[in-house]
């Protein structure tokens, strides 16, 4: 059992994958689990707001990896835009107040905007609310979304593009997000998780289901699906991450199951397959 809990030491589960748990629940229920640490989404965060969900997690001792989610930034008006950036800032301030260092940033798209035009509209986006998470000390990781989701979630469909974006705005404060129900058929991907180094901020596990009966919620545990997730996880660690493991599923199926007995399903799929 020691053993066991000593090899989830790096696993860290994000709250959308017990999505019908408050964040109250969710912190009981990791803890109950041995599981080490968490990642907050803001509609769990939301009911009990920063500073008291703040307090909750430094006394639970988990550690907290990262706030999902922020971006969001293409839109055809300006005021639209500046709504987007300031609720960005909004988020980068309850990162901070929970103490967690990073944001993942699924930065939008929106039909009627070319999708080179709101790759720009990201870039500027970020570029406009760095200053803000610099003074906050919170680093903010671009998340390459499927192309399936070009259309209203991201502009940013492989990590190629994402890398570029890294380049472009120069700072150490901004990284990527590999995550491998996004980017697991992309040819190019190994090289660009080398290319990526040190500014993989952060790496989401699930698996891909065949067939998938929804473009959103019917993602699968690992081992459930074809993805090679050990092979992903090994060119990440090649690339120098040794950050957590983070489970995100988005699973109708799963969500209208006993939630503690899926954490318990989590660890032995994490365990048998990543
Ligand atoms: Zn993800």
């Amino acid at each position: 059992m020691a053993e066991k809990l000593e090899n989830c030491s790096r696993l860290c589960i994000h709250t959308m994958t017990t999505k019908p748990w408050t964040l109250r629940e969710a912190i009981d229920g990791y803890v109950q689990e041995g599981v080490p640490a968490i990642t907050v989404w803001r509609q769990h965060l939301e009911p009990f707001g920063p500073k008291e969900a703040g307090k909750m997690l430094r006394d639970s001792g988990l550690q907290v990896v990262s706030l999902c989610r922020g971006g969001f930034f293409p839109a055809t008006s300006g005021t639209a835009r500046e709504a987007a950036r300031n609720d960005n800032r909004r988020a980068i301030d309850e990162a901070a107040e929970i103490g967690a260092p990073l944001i993942v940033l699924v930065c939008g798209a929106a039909p009627g905007i070319p999708l080179p035009e709101a790759r720009q509209q990201i870039i500027d986006g970020i570029a406009a609310v760095l200053p803000h998470a610099q003074a906050a000390g919170v680093k903010l990781a671009i998340e390459p979304l499927h192309p399936m989701y070009a259309d209203t979630r991201s502009a940013v469909n492989t990590l190629e593009q994402a890398n570029n974006m890294v380049v472009a705005l120069g700072s150490k404060m901004v990284g990527v997000t590999v995550d491998v129900y996004h980017v697991w058929w992309d040819a190019n991907l190994e090289g660009e998780i080398r290319r990526a180094g040190e500014s993989i901020f952060s790496f989401h596990v699930c698996d891909w289901r065949t067939p998938t009966r929804d473009f959103l919620n019917d993602r699968g545990l690992m081992g459930e699906g074809c993805i090679e997730i050990r092979k992903i996880r090994a060119w990440v660690e090649r690339a120098g991450f040794r950050g957590p493991i983070e489970v995100e599923i988005f699973s109708d199926e799963l969500w209208s199951q006993d939630q503690a007995l899926l954490v318990r399903r989590i660890k032995n799929a994490y365990l048998r397959h990543v």
